[in-house]
């Protein structure tokens, strides 16, 4: 008997249209969990590091997380892996709602698709009867109304449906899968969704999910259950609202922006607009955002709330989530209602909601800056707004300029030329990023943006403050009753962090500090992205609901897999090592481990380089960012080790790089 999970995957051949139920290994459940960990597991083995994103070899991987369909509040992530066009190298962009409990529910843990359609499709699944059915019919149609369409053609308004615009279909680089109440955007998992023919996926189940030990799981749900009521009564002091909370639904109930609106970037990350926020602006953006808003919506099994649909007249109702809420209005310089307006369009078209804009302003400003001209854009609207129209309908179709745009601002830039790149800003591994420049290096985010992987907009963040609080009882207040840290050192890592003076940034925390703590983060995320926890309630906020201390309960009474603190600290350093190792058999190396120039205005080299060198240690990689010999055998990944040897990225006799790796990456 499989417990939590169904021990079944679907595997779908478009080139061929076979459809096959695959029993899977449950030792890789205990080894690499679900979701994530077994996605990465997959396209280790079976895509290879040559394999260009749009080929039929790429696989695109909806994987549901181990506890999703379980009654664990808040479980319901879908990880959806592929290799990303714009990055090229994993992708793995999480999306909520419904779909991955359905999923559960029609008998399978994830559908592993290869290869290419000739003609447009969409694959049902109907608990054991799967089918690969026509889809020319929606052929440019948005993605919330194909998944309308569907649920009528199928006569099944519980299937869920994710689906892909018209973005997707034309391989946008930052295309997205839209599924109702949420998206996964990062990435261009979408575009590769359209280049396998697949319009959408429909899914509709009955069956059972088994719960190794019932009476147990349940008690833990309801302690999950009572703390995040106890959370709610008591919101953290002295944080924005959104770290204040669980989740993210702040953003649909609370109209203050002033936080948002003066310290994230407007326009193409350039302005910060001090003072943007006074009485007028609050009073409209509010009247604007209450006659919008219809309803606040929750994921599947949740009570938070996040999302909201918006309903504007004339325009078809669909979901906000999140910051989105903000992103076209302030890179386009405008206010709240057109972009809530835009965002209806954009939602249909199946964009990610922070690479558009910012591709969108990109290309405003390289219009003001003369490198874009009229000749390259002919019909251009004189305003702002007209500008965001024009360019997204030409972005997703892929015309004239919006067929250089529609690969994002890393590839336009080259592409185009003249200068462009300096434009080019605000990329981390080639993606854009959260608008946002600051004063003065935070050891904590130059880690975490220079080594993440997860290309989500707010990083790996989470669990510790992003700023000391001022005065120390305020501290002491905080580090009272929290008990989600992994180690008592914590709590005194934050009581000593000042505003000011030696223990204040760019020096306090120290750099091991930084490096536990950027760990911890981490890991929570990757464990939340292998069980399918939204990290609203788990690696995102404070004082969170789910941690380091209640997980190996859940997974032991719910998946029967005998787990404990540091058994599922070694299992998520697993698959994020392997998840890097994917990327470095794809070329990634040290140098791409790094920060957008002008993130910070005080930046500091040698921290910088020393930061870089701790946590590498730590995390067992050499001075390239290679995972060494010795970790990989450590975490019973010899596997990697033998390829890595194989492909001369490691050295048969030690590991590579050290001093001399280190010195050649500094030189280029
Ligand atoms: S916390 Fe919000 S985003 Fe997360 S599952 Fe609940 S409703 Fe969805």
């Amino acid at each position: 008997m499989r417990y939590a999970e169904t021990g079944f995957n679907l595997e779908v051949d478009l080139t061929r249209g076979n459809i096959e139920r695959v029993e899977t290994d449950p030792g890789d459940t205990e080894l690499y969990m679900g979701g994530l960990g077994t996605n990465t597991k997959i396209l280790w083995e079976r895509v290879s590091p040559e394999a260009e994103p749009f080929s039929p070899e790429n696989l695109l991987i909806f994987g549901a997380g181990l506890l999703c369909g379980t009654p664990a509040t808040g479980c319901n992530r879908t990880i959806v892996s592929t290799i990303s066009p714009q990055t090229r190298l994993m992708a793995f962009s999480m999306m909520g709602g419904f779909w991955a409990p359905e999923l559960k529910y029609a008998g399978y843990d994830k559908v592993i698709l290869r290869g290419k359609s000739p003609d447009l499709v969409y694959l049902w699944i109907n608990n054991d009867k799967v089918e690969i059915r026509d889809a020319s019919h929606l052929q440019g149609k948005g993605a919330v109304e194909t998944a309308e369409l569907i649920q009528q053609e199928l006569n099944e308004p519980k299937a869920q449906v994710a689906a892909i615009g018209l973005a997707g279909e034309n391989r946008v680089y930052f295309a997205s899968i839209e599924q109702g109440k949420s998206s996964a955007s990062r990435g261009g998992i979408g575009a590769v969704m359209g280049d396998k023919g697949l319009k959408a996926i429909a899914v509709r189940g009955t069956k059972d999910i088994h719960i190794a030990r019932p009476a147990e799981f349940m008690e833990l749900c309801n302690e999950v259950l009572k703390y995040i009521k106890v959370r709610e009564e008591n919101p953290i002091p002295g944080v924005m609202p959104i770290l204040a909370g669980l989740g993210s639904p702040q953003e649909m109930k609370v109209h203050d922006e002033k936080w948002h609106t003066e310290n994230f970037m407007w326009g193409n990350s350039r302005i910060r607009r001090k003072g943007f926020w006074n009485e007028e602006v609050a009073k409209e953006w509010t009247e604007t955002m209450e006659n919008a808003k219809t309803r606040l919506v929750s994921c599947y099994n949740c009570p938070m709330e996040c999302g909201a649909t918006i309903s504007i007249p004339g325009l078809p109702t669909y979901m906000m989530k999140c910051f989105t809420k903000l992103t076209y209005t302030m890179a386009a310089m405008s206010d709240l209602d057109f972009g809530l307006r835009i965002a209806q369009r954009a939602t249909e078209y199946g964009v990610d909601g922070f690479s558009a804009p910012q591709v969108m302003a990109f290309a405003i400003e390289l219009y003001e800056n003369g490198i874009l001209t009229d000749d390259d854009l002919p019909g251009w609207p004189s305003d702002s707004e007209g500008r965001f129209y024009w360019l997204l309908d030409r972005i997703v179709r892929r015309e004239g300029i919006g067929d250089v745009l529609a690969n994002g601002t890393y590839w336009a830039a080259k592409e185009i030329g003249k200068g462009a790149e300096a434009y080019a800003h605000n990329n981390i591994k080639k993606h854009e990023q959260l608008p946002l420049k600051l004063s003065m290096l935070n050891p904590i985010y130059f880690l975490m943006y220079s080594t993440g992987e997860k290309i989500n907009i707010t990083q790996i963040e989470g669990q510790f403050p992003q700023a000391p609080f001022p005065k120390r009882e305020q501290r002491e207040a905080f580090v009272k009753d929290w008990f989600q840290v992994p180690d008592e050192k914590f709590k005194q890592y934050f009581l000593d962090w000042e505003l000011r003076g030696e223990n204040s940034i760019p020096y306090y925390p120290t750099v091991e500090m930084t490096c536990d703590i950027v760990d911890w983060q981490e890991r929570m995320h990757y464990i939340d992205d292998a069980l399918g926890m939204c990290s609203g309630l788990s690696s995102f906020p404070l004082k969170p609901p789910y941690h380091i201390h209640n997980y190996p309960k859940f997974i032991s009474s719910g998946a029967g897999i005998d787990m404990d603190e540091a058994k599922l600290t070694q299992a998520a350093r697993r698959y994020r090592t392997l998840v890097r190792a994917v990327n470095i058999s794809r070329g990634m190396r040290r140098k791409d481990d790094k920060v957008p120039e002008n993130h910070w205005k005080k930046r500091f080299p040698e921290l910088e380089k020393e930061l870089l060198d701790a946590y590498y240690k730590l995390k067992g990689w050499n001075n390239e960012g290679i995972p060494t010999k010795e970790s990989l055998h450590e975490l019973g990944l010899d596997y990697v080790s033998e390829e890595f040897v194989k492909r001369g990225i490691l050295k048969d006799s030690e590991d590579a790089s050290s001093e001399e790796a280190s010195a050649v990456t500094e030189k280029t």
